[in-house]
């Protein structure tokens, strides 16, 4: 499942052979280095699904210094699913593949809401208990934080600490 490329085959246009090699599904570029893992968690893909994941760590990259690229086999992922991503890696481009090529490409957005995925701090929060509410969080206007729209516990810093 993992495959961690060998340095020198990374390309800042997304054009190199990493992404050449998908045939179908979404290729995430331009995450910040070290955050491929957490970009995986936010989007909810775990190890009990079923997508061909490939995860490329610390690319070389001209404008990054070093990259993370993800590249998800068969799956588009929406734009709600992408832009959970501006939360931890706001430079990060989509490209979604058909038949080797990439077809769309796109930045990612700063979302308004978060629903899932998340945990809230307080553990007095109604989205802890047993009930069946998932968490939901409205990403606070500069992204640089999130607060629980049934607590309002704020989330500021470490983020992916919280990620499910
Ligand atoms: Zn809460």
């Amino acid at each position: 499942m993992k495959h961690i490329a060998p340095p020198d085959t990374g390309d800042d246009d997304g054009k190199g052979l990493l992404i050449r090699r998908i045939k179908n599904g979404t290729v995430i570029d331009h995450i910040d280095g070290g955050e491929a893992l957490n970009v995986i968690k936010i989007l909810g893909i775990v190890g009990s699904t079923t997508e061909t994941l490939s995860i490329a760590t610390n690319v070389p990259s001209r404008n990054m210094g070093r990259k993370d690229i993800v590249k998800i086999s068969n799956r588009e992922l929406s734009k709600e699913e992408v832009d959970r991503i501006a939360l931890i890696s706001p430079r990060a481009t989509i490209n979604i593949v058909r038949n080797f090529k990439v077809c769309e490409k796109q930045g990612v957005e700063i979302p308004v809401l978060i629903v899932g995925n998340v945990r809230c701090p307080n553990p007095g929060c109604i989205t802890r208990t047993n009930e069946p509410i998932k968490s939901r969080f409205a990403v606070l206007p500069d992204g640089k934080g999130l607060r629980c729209i049934y607590c309002d516990s704020v989330i500021t810093k470490d983020l992916t600490n919280f990620i499910i």
